[in-house]
C-alpha cells in the first residue's frame, strides 16, 4: 500500500520536510492540515501537499500512516487530543517542535508509544510555507528524543524519514534537550528580542536603528523570527530559560562591573576568553 503522510501546520518547517522527502525519492501521498485556508491553497500550489484541509476531523479522510505536528509547540497537546481518536492504531506520529522535555512525555501519554519526538536544528528567522526549502535539513543535526517507552519500529520509521531528508541523526533525552537548547537557542533569541526592545526605547528622539551596521544586524537577525512560535517556546521551556537568563545576567553584570571600575586587564581577559570560545566554534 502507498505510504501517506499528514503534516499538521503547513509552514516553513512542515513544508521543508515535505519538499526534502520528495526531493529524496519519497513516493507516498503528502497531505496537510492548517488553520488557514490560504496556507492550504499555497501549500498545494507550491507542491508541498497534494491535498489539504482546515478541519482536523479530515484526518479520517487522509488516513495517514505518519502524522507530523509542525505548528507552534503551544498547539501540540490540543491537536494530539483531537487526532488521537481519528488516527489508525498503527499510525506513527512525530513533531518538529523546538521544545521537548515535559511536552514529549505529555504527547506520549496522549498519543501512545508510536509517538517519537524530533527537533531539526535547521531553522532560520523565516516562517511561512512560501520559504520552504528542499535542502533545509541537509547535513543538519536532527535530534530525536525517544523515551524508554517509545516503540522501536516507530523510532526506526521516523529515523528513516529524517535520513531521507539529508539530516544527521542524534538521539537525546527529552529533558536534557530542553536544558541544552534553552541555553544555545532560546536564550539568544530572548536576548535578541530584548536588545531590539531596548534600542527602540532609546530611539524616541533619534532613530538609532537607522545607524545599525552589520554587527547589529548579525546579532539581531533572529529577532525577526515569528512571535507566536517564540512565545510558545519561551513559555514551554520557561524554567530552563529563566535559569539560563539568570546566568546570562550575571555575566552581563560582571562585564558592567569591569567597565565601571575600568579594570583594563580583567576586561581584556574577559573579552579574550569569549573571543577564544567563539572562534573555536565549528
Ligand atoms: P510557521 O509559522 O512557518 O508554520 C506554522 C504553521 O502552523 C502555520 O502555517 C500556521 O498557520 C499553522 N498553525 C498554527 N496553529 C495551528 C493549529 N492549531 N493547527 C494547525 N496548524 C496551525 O512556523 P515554522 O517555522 O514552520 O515552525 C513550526 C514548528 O517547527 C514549531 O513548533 C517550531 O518550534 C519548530 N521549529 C522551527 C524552527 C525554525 O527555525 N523556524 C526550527 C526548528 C523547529
Amino acid at each position: 500500500m502507498q505510504e501517506s503522510l499528514l503534516i499538521i501546520g503547513v509552514g516553513f518547517m512542515g513544508g521543508s520536510f515535505s519538499l526534502a522527502l520528495q526531493k529524496n525519492g519519497y513516493k507516498g501521498n503528502i497531505y496537510g492540515i492548517d488553520i488557514k485556508e490560504e496556507i492550504v491553497k499555497e501549500a498545494k500550489h507550491l507542491g508541498v501537499i497534494s491535498e489539504g484541509s482546515i478541519r482536523l476531523e479530515d484526518v479520517t479522510v487522509f488516513k495517514p500512516d505518519t502524522v507530523v505536528l509542525a505548528s507552534p509547540v503551544g498547539t501540540f497537546r490540543s491537536i494530539a487530543k483531537k487526532i488521537k481518536p481519528l488516527i489508525g492504531n498503527n499510525t506513527v506520529i512525530t513533531d518538529l517542535g523546538s521544545v521537548k522535555g515535559k511536552l514529549v512525555y505529555d504527547l506520549q501519554r496522549i498519543l501512545g508509544n508510536l509517538y517519537v519526538g524530533s527537533h531539526p536544528i535547521a531553522g532560520t528567522e523565516k516562517s511561512g510555507v512560501i520559504h520552504s526549502r528542499a535542502d533545509l535539513f541537509e547535513g543538519k543535526k536532527i535530534i530525536l528524543t525517544p523515551t524508554d517507552k517509545t516503540d522501536t519500529r516507530a523510532l526506526e520509521k521516523i529515523a528513516f524519514l529524517w535520513e531521507r531528508t539529508g539530516g544527521v541523526l542524534e538521539f537525546m533525552d527529552p529533558t536534557l534537550h530542553d536544558w541544552i537548547f534553552g541555553a544555545v537557542s532560546h536564550v539568544p533569541h530572548a536576548v535578541a528580542f530584548a536588545l531590539i526592545d531596548a534600542i527602540d526605547k532609546m530611539s524616541n528622539t533619534t532613530d538609532l536603528f537607522r545607524y545599525s551596521g552589520a554587527g547589529f544586524k548579525d546579532f539581531t537577525r533572529i529577532a525577526a523570527s515569528d512571535p507566536i512560535m517564540w512565545r510558545d517556546i519561551f513559555l514551554e521551556n520557561k524554567e530552563n530559560l529563566l535559569k539560563t537568563l539568570r546566568v546570562y545576567k550575571e555575566s552581563l553584570a560582571k562585564l558592567e562591573e569591569l567597565i565601571e571600575k575600568e579594570e583594563r586587564e580583567k576586561l581584556t581577559e574577559y573579552l579574550q576568553k569569549a573571543k577564544t570560545r567563539r572562534t573555536s566554534l565549528k
